[in-house]
């Protein structure tokens, strides 16, 4: 009934005829061959797919970490290629939060010091407020002023989750975010994503390998070799070969 739902819902994030390619000549590698997806508001996805099959990539063009050689990434009705740089930003910075599998956090900084960067950038003021509510969710208010390098992974973990819900998002990007973790904190990492969907209305696009977390979003798409496995899409991959 979920996925029902949310196929109600208007397109939170699109994107057309995605291509990227790495690399020139003989060490070209095409990473992405011509992708097409609609995301939902609100809706839990999954990618999957083998190493190296263009999960990151994709997800890196999703949220505007990268740009695509061509095709289209379209954010509420706003077409990436076309705002300025600034402005791209901007969205990524507000409408985004991102997870990824090694935190990419800084690690002689303080937990609250991560934590704000996000508001810092969109010039939020009262930002201790802000961090100490978000953290108190995630069960870090005690560790608010200590350095990252000294939590556990599971910890990291919570900290990078809480940078990424700062802003309140409509889209959080996580790409292998139970990755680094054993199954407990893997378990709780999944939990409180799955938590900031519900109770925050943030659509989420989850890269995984694990079969536990892919099964809880409302769909679950696969990608090989820079194609995503649904019929249309092979079927215009195979007519232009
Ligand atoms: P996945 O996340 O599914 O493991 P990626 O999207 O990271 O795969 O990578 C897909 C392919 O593109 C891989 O073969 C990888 O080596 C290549 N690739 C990704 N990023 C770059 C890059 N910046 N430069 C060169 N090759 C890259
Ligand atoms: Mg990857």
């Amino acid at each position: 009934m979920k996925g029902l739902v949310h196929k109600m819902q208007p397109d939170v994030l699109s994107v057309h005829n995605l291509r990227k390619t790495f690399g020139v000549g003989s060490a070209a590698f095409h990473a992405l061959k011509g992708v097409s997806l609609n995301i939902a508001e609100r809706e839990t996805l999954a990618i999957v797919g083998a190493s190296g099959s263009g999960k990151s990539t994709l997800l890196h063009m999703l949220g505007g970490l990268d740009t695509p050689d061509s095709g289209e990434v379209i954010y509420r009705g706003e077409n990436f290629g076309k705002l300025k740089q600034t402005e791209r930003n901007r969205i990524r910075n507000k409408d985004f939060g991102f997870v990824f599998q090694s935190f990419f956090l800084e690690a002689n900084s303080t937990v609250q010091e991560n934590v704000e960067m996000p508001l810092m950038i969109a010039k939020v003021k009262n930002r201790r407020k802000r961090v100490l509510e978000a953290l108190d969710r995630l069960g870090l208010a005690d560790r608010i002023d200590d350095r990252v390098a000294g939590l556990s992974g599971g910890q990291k973990q919570r900290v990078a989750i809480a940078r990424a819900m700062i802003n309140k998002p409509a889209v959080i990007f996580a790409d292998e975010p139970t990755g680094s973790l054993d199954s407990k904190n893997g378990a709780l990492v999944s939990d409180l994503l799955f938590e900031l969907n519900e109770q925050d209305d943030a659509a989420l696009v989850i890269v995984t390998h694990s079969h536990e977390l892919a099964s809880r979003c409302s769909r679950e798409i696969a990608i090989s070799d820079g194609i995503l496995n649904q019929p249309a899409q092979l079927a215009a991959q195979k007519a232009a070969q």
